[in-house]
């Protein structure tokens, strides 16, 4: 199987896999044997309470996190495996956090840019056009020149998603992205990634925006204390959950 396809050597759809994975801090078991595939162009959904692994198992796949047992394999790859290249591995997830880091010292335009010159070392005329196309994409085009700081929080969630995107990562992850926004801020940030779902965007996201999840997921994931307690489609789950423990969290939660 060709690895330039990008899936697994099992099946080329699979963009992401996640093989008995675990995970503890100290005594705390936090992610308990998750198995977990994201296919090509699928929006994955994380739900679950405060606590239950969502953020962990993002950060064990863009390697913030090592794990203690299982696999991740990505595009056919297993990046659990201590010798691989990290910086060549992220280059290859884009990753958006719930608080902003976009530089405050570099522009819009040189976020957007920096991993595409730096890490991928593409030439600057190239990595700059690449991060004016991803601006306009996010509507942002006129304010390249700017500063973040001059940007609302709403618009810096956008310059983050459009530079989690410069290098065309094989997935997306997105951890909470809107909870640290202002109310009238979030419609803006949830409208971009629907557009990047239409767009055919491999995503995994952790939400608690449960409409949200509902509209634009193809899949939703509850986690409960660090296992997959159910998993499918949002019709299925949101309206009939099969277990006490999704009945539960969903009827707190919406
Ligand atoms: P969620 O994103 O679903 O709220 P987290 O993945 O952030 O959950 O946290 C899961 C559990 O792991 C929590 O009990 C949290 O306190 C614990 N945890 C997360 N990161 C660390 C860490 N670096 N050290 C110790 N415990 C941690
Ligand atoms: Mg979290």
């Amino acid at each position: 199987m060709s690895r330039a396809a990008g899936g697994t050597e099992a099946d080329p759809e699979i963009v992401l896999r996640l093989e008995g994975v675990r995970k503890a801090f100290g005594p705390v078991t936090v992610l308990d044997g998750i198995d977990l595939d994201v296919a090509r162009d699928e929006v994955v959904a994380l739900i679950g309470a405060s606590g239950s692994g969502k953020s962990t198992l993002l950060r064990t796949v863009n390697l913030l996190e090592p794990i203690d047992d299982g696999r991740i394999v990505l595009g056919g790859d297993d990046i659990s495996d201590p010798r691989v290249k990290v910086d060549a591995v992220r280059a290859r997830i884009g990753v958006v956090f719930q608080h902003f880091n976009l530089f405050p010292h570099l522009t819009v335009l040189d976020n957007v840019s920096l991993a595409s010159r730096h890490v991928l070392r593409r030439p600057k005329a190239e990595a700059n056009a690449r991060a004016r196309e991803l601006l306009e994409r996010v509507g942002l085009g006129d304010k390249a020149d700017a500063y973040p700081d001059r940007l609302s929080g709403g618009q810096q969630q956008r310059v983050a998603i459009a530079r989690a995107l410069a290098p065309r990562p094989a997935v997306l992850l997105l951890d909470e992205i809107t909870s640290a926004l202002d109310p009238e801020l979030v419609g803006e940030v949830l409208d971009l990634v629907r557009t990047l779902k239409e767009v055919g965007t491999t995503i995994l996201m952790a939400t608690h925006e449960m409409a949200f999840a509902r509209d634009v997921a193809d899949r939703v994931v509850f986690l409960d204390s660090g296992r997959i307690a159910e998993q499918g489609p949002p019709e299925q789950l949101f309206t009939a959950p099969r277990t006490d423990r999704a009945r539960e969290f969903l009827t707190r939660f919406t």
